[in-house]
């Protein structure tokens, strides 16, 4: 493939301007108007079904994709592709758009290695979970925690993740909570504000009056830097009524609700992510038919997280049942310390076809267009006039390649907001 004629920015600057919003790009990047084609697509992803042929993922073959500034203005055959400025050669590869990662949690310090190894091993591990990563969160510097989370979405964006959303929820203070969404807000703008994922020891005994901070002085800190607002609903975390109390008033401030529901076992948590009109509705390893039919019936995105599962040795989802319900599915890596250590979409696409019961085209389609719908976004996750040009190049002919050769580097490539970055 001919070298793209932007120079490479450094990793930093990639990752920086990758995550970040269009409003707080690089002069560099939103000053190029210069026209590129990129050309010889032997499989182009459009996830546009009028674009393409009939299936989901609207794929064109011997294909081209027009890019002008930050956006895409034309895809087609390569035959009718218009004149540009530059033309990079796919030379018979795959095209898809950047992966929508719709569910990490970046801001954390500490390792949990020795948990991960005990659980492998069938030994139990007594130490305190996400509570262990709290205590190492609060202690860490800002400049650690910014760190790790600037290495982590560089790792991403090297596998083909050009959006990433991120949340707070190991600092469970007003101080902290509020210091890891500024933080995150530096780098991505899919924020979102966890304050409930556990109640921290020091309430322990009093999980109301955590539940009165997360919704009350927490929430004011936090606002200004989230989009979005989360709960942890589960037997053990928070309950459905504790859950709506948090959503509610996090919807009062403007933030939009999103949910970790039905993860380790039935309960309330979908039902009330469609109730509240939530984006999505995250892990969803444990339905009900009711809750199914919930989902069918709603804009709430059922958002499936297999690193998860992996990692826990637990129930896969079944992604098959949502789909044959009419449900929007997206797919998306958890990316955490402990329960998910993984930031390959690709990886997640290969468990999901191979153990979830989804197609190829189903899961490569969830991993973009589908984390797209669950962050509410049209101007990415399809590759069609007017998105951004947000796209990946695969060191394969199909974008099947992705389930058919797991755990391969294929990613070549990657094109974010129009730039090059990988
Ligand atoms: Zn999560």
């Amino acid at each position: 493939m001919r070298a793209s004629p932007t120079p490479a920015p450094t990793a930093d600057q990639a990752t920086k301007d990758a995550m970040s919003s269009p409003s707080t790009a690089s002069p560099a990047e939103s000053a190029s108007t210069a026209s590129t084609v990129i050309t010889n697509i032997a499989a182009l992803v459009t996830n546009d079904p009028s674009l393409g042929d009939d299936s989901p993922v609207g794929l064109i073959r011997d294909a081209a994709v027009v890019i002008e500034g930050d956006r895409v203005v034309w895809t087609g055959e390569t035959s009718k592709a218009p004149a540009t400025d530059n033309r990079v050669e796919a030379d018979g590869r795959a095209v898809l758009p950047g992966f929508v990662d719709s569910h990490s949690h970046l801001l954390f310090a500490g390792d949990r290695t020795e948990e991960f190894n005990a659980r492998m091993s069938g030994r139990s591990y007594s130490a305190g979970g996400i509570r262990t990563t709290v205590a190492a969160t609060r202690a860490a510097s800002d400049t650690d925690l910014e760190r790790t989370l600037v290495r982590h979405l560089a790792e991403a964006l090297r596998q083909g993740t050009t959006t990433m959303e991120t949340k707070s929820g190991y600092g469970l203070s007003a101080e902290d909570e509020a210091r890891a969404l500024r933080l995150a807000a530096r780098h991505t703008d899919e924020v979102t504000y966890l304050g409930a994922h556990v109640v921290p020891p020091e309430y322990a005994d009093d999980p109301a009056a955590y539940v009165e901070l997360v919704t009350g002085p927490m929430l004011d800190a936090c606002a200004p830097y989230a989009r979005w607002i989360d709960v942890f609903c589960e037997e053990g975390a928070f309950d459905g009524d504790q859950a709506r109390a948090v959503l509610s008033a996090g919807r009062e401030k403007g933030l939009h609700p999103r949910v970790h529901a039905n993860q380790l076992s039935y309960g309330p948590g979908v039902r009330l992510a469609v109730e509240l009109d939530a984006a999505s509705a995250d892990h969803c390893t444990h339905l009900t038919d009711a809750d199914v039919d919930a989902l069918a019936n709603s804009r709430t995105v059922a958002t499936l997280l297999p690193g998860a599962e992996f990692s826990t040795r637990a129930a896969w989802p079944d992604a098959r049942r949502l789909l044959d319900a009419g449900v929007t599915v997206a797919l998306s890596t958890d990316c955490n310390p402990g329960s998910s250590f993984t930031s390959s979409v690709p990886f997640c696409v290969a468990l999901a076809v191979r153990d979830m019961g989804m197609t190829p085209d189903e899961a490569v389609w969830s991993a973009t267009a589908g984390g797209a719908a669950a962050l509410r976004r049209t101007d990415i996750g399809r590759i069609v006039p007017g998105a951004y040009a947000d796209l990946v190049l695969l060191d394969a002919p199909s974008h099947v390649h992705l389930a058919y050769r797991p755990g391969v580097p294929l990613v070549s490539a990657v094109w974010r907001r129009g730039v090059r970055v990988v």
